[in-house]
């Protein structure tokens, strides 16, 4: 099972400069605990004493430190060293880098009116200062001066990486561009800025505006009790007691289409979920797509990139355009042709039914789920007894010990940002702190859709000690129902595991500089996507899916069933995804020129690849968070997630070939996690493999070949 809902939320993109120094003293008697030393268990943010006032002070303080800190550097009278330069930019802005992570994750998973105004005054603020930093002549004559001289100077290998690293990130960030330039290129990328979390707004909006509420109990035929057990709670949440409510949160419209036999029902809210801000109205987005496609377009033109997906894959392992074409071609045909035969068996089950009609996206679900139901007796909602949250959970803990030797235990004492957020230790197999680890699993108004992880407080080396890392999982989980705790469909399952993948990546890294912190976009989904293998390996489930009543682990052949069921409406899901990397890639291959009408746009785009009329993209333009959304970190990215799986799914055979927890292998694949940015993704990989990964073992999973 392969999951395309998850979203690794990179605040370096946003801010690459950050990190260490002396932290300015508090003026005395203030009361801002952002600004004063965190005297907390592991140093962790005293949420319990942070309030939204007070970001802003902060954050305008953070600034103005930084903006100090370079300017001493940029000014120094000694000549450039990679000590007084490079590293100290590395350590430039603690407060910020401190401040700032905490701010970011309240608007993702936490926010209100209040942080959203905030965070429309700040994001100009940090976009306004990275500009000036890359932006200054000053410093990047030094970068400059060191850059060409970096073989002659004794630097170490990584040393050398974060120095080309920064001189990159100038020369991207517009260093060589003439006075009047740069001055466009600062417009562009503040009006980037402002759009992308107009957009997110936007969607979060139409995404919370929306209920389906349902009076006539014969409305909810076809609906299993656990499923109308959670209508029932949204009903009570939100007033309307003796009632049922669908929303279009993940853990409701997705059941829903599923299993509710009203057609009609079915019809109306996926059309509420496929016309999210394209309604016409304030919130519509799309007037904020054309316009970014536009300014992306003309920011490449004016770095002296073809497209913007030009300057972003020159950054990834995938490098040009043409290569991320090529592999989504590649698996394009056979995924459609599947689809295909996907629909006609769901058309012969209508017709068989007595349906006179044809089939629809809001049937899809629907007619795949009788089917699964017929041709392998799985019926999703008999599993869910066996996955509840906490012993999930716990089984993804498991893996981590199995492989690394970690061990999890909870931290009740630790201050969180909401009650349902939990706290937890990591710890290395001699019992040495690793870091710490939140979890935050049910989906509520303040909060993003989709799934991602997150830091705090990311690794780094300072003054010879590693600087340990404070990670956090967020999620879209079922909550628990009626008197039954959180039972996960098998979805969630392996959306659990991918993000606990994340976390890993971001606990165990031991990258010495925060500059080197992460892979590239289309490598990151490696370490999480492979933790998926683990989920539903029958050792594993043997030790976490247990029933929650009865306490019997998940029977055999319930498990030879979920195997059996693998690579069933595959074609819908590579097809659905792939749609959108496609959308993703023609905006962003578009040339400089003038705004595009969303909707013929992405109706052309759709037409060339011949999308069959009964699927939508998994995202369509007006809802495509991950690539117009704020910072629009998966722009000419979205593609990543099936990049990654040809590495993941090559990987995972190599424990498949060596054994589940083959310890040799486990500490090779650790290697590549430990390193993170500090070495090319390639050179680890092949070190951890012996060879270039195959996609043999991605199409043979897909069903593909
Ligand atoms: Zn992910």
């Amino acid at each position: 099972m392969i999951l395309r809902t998850s979203v690794l939320i990179l605040f370096l993109a946003t801010l690459p400069i950050v990190l260490t120094g002396q932290q300015p003293a508090a003026p005395a008697g203030d009361t801002n605990p952002l600004l004063k030393a965190w005297t907390t268990p592991f140093g962790v943010p005293p949420f319990d004493e942070i309030k939204p006032e007070h970001f802003l002070p902060a954050i305008r303080a953070g600034v103005a430190q930084q903006r100090k800190e370079i300017e001493a550097i940029a000014n120094n009278p000694q000549p450039p060293t990679f000590a007084n330069t490079i590293e100290a930019m590395e350590n430039a802005g603690e407060l910020l880098a401190k401040v700032n992570p905490v701010f970011s994750n309240m608007q993702s998973s936490n926010t209100n009116e209040q942080l959203q105004a905030i965070n429309r005054e700040v994001a100009p603020i940090l976009t306004a200062l990275r500009d000036d930093i890359r932006l200054n002549p000053a410093l990047f004559a030094r970068v400059k001066t060191l850059w060409q001289a970096r073989e002659s100077l004794g630097l170490t290998a990584v040393q050398i990486r974060l120095l080309d690293e920064q001189y990159k990130g100038f020369v991207r960030g517009g260093a060589n561009l003439s006075p009047g330039q740069k001055e466009r290129f600062r417009a562009i990328n503040g009006e980037l800025s402002s759009l992308g979390i107009r957009f997110g707004d936007n969607l979060l909006h139409d995404t919370n505006s929306y209920r389906l509420v349902i009076e006539n109990e014969a409305d909810l035929k076809g609906l299993p009790p656990s499923v109308v057990a959670a209508g029932a709670d949204a009903a009570k949440a939100a007033g309307l007691a003796g009632r049922w409510v669908y929303t279009l949160q993940a853990p409701s419209i997705w059941p829903f289409l599923q299993y509710a036999d009203s057609r009609e029902l079915r019809k109306q809210i996926l059309a509420a979920y496929t016309t999210r801000n394209d309604r016409g109205d304030q919130y519509d987005n799309k007037a904020n797509v054309a316009r970014q496609a536009a300014l992306r377009a003309e920011r490449a033109q004016l770095l002296g990139y073809k497209s913007h997906a030009d300057f972003v894959l020159e950054e990834n392992m995938a490098k040009t355009p043409d290569k991320v074409y090529a592999l989504l071609n590649q698996l394009w045909a056979p995924a459609r042709a599947m689809a295909i035969r996907e629909a006609a068996d769901q058309q012969a089950l209508v017709n068989a039914s007595g349906g006179a009609f044809t089939l629809e996206a809001a049937d899809w679900r629907y007619y795949q789920e009788k089917i699964k139901q017929q041709r392998f007796a799985l019926d999703e909602q008999a599993l869910r007894p066996y996955f509840t949250l906490d012993n999930v959970r716990r089984g993804a803990f498991y893996v981590a010990n199995r492989l690394y030797g970690l061990t999890v235990t909870p931290r009740p004492d630790l201050p969180t940002y909401h009650p349902e957020v939990q706290a937890f230790e990591v710890k290395e197999a001699d019992g040495s702190h690793l870091g710490v680890f939140y979890t935050d699993y049910h989906p509520r108004a303040g909060k993003r859709v989709g799934a991602w992880s997150s830091t705090f407080r990311s690794t780094r080396t300072k003054d010879g000690q590693r600087v340990t890392p404070v990670v956090v999982n967020v999620c879209n989980f079922s909550r628990p129902a009626g008197d039954e705790p959180a039972l996960l469909t098998l979805e969630e399952v392996g959306t659990l595991f991918h993000e606990f993948g994340h976390a890993l990546n971001s606990l165990l890294s031991k990258s010495p500089y925060r500059g080197l912190g992460g892979f590239p976009r289309d490598f990151v989904e490696v370490p999480s996507q492979i933790m998926e293998n683990w989920a539903l390996d029958p050792e594993v489930l043997n030790v976490y899916a247990k029933h929650y009543k009865t306490g019997e682990v998940i029977p055999v052949a319930l498990v030879e069933k979920i195997k059996k069921a693998e690579q069933f409406d595959q074609g819908f899901i590579t097809v659905e995804y792939l749609a959108a990397c496609i959308l993703d890639m023609d905006w962003h291959t578009l040339p400089a020129g003038p705004e595009k009408d969303p909707a013929v746009f992405e109706h052309a785009a759709m037409a060339k690849i011949q999308l069959p009329r009964d699927i939508v993209p998994r995202y369509r333009s007006t809802y495509f968070n991950h690539i117009f959304g704020p910072g629009g970190g998966y722009s000419s990215g979205y593609y990543a997630y099936i990049w990654s799986e040809v590495l993941d799914q090559d990987a995972f055979e190599a424990f498949r070939e060596k054994g589940l927890f083959d310890q040799a292998t486990a500490r090779g694949f650790r290697t590549i996690l430990e390193k993170g940015g500090s070495d090319d993704p390639m050179t680890l990989y092949k070190a951890f493999r012996g060879r270039e990964p195959s996609v043999e073992p991605l199409l043979r999973k897909r069903g593909l070949k």
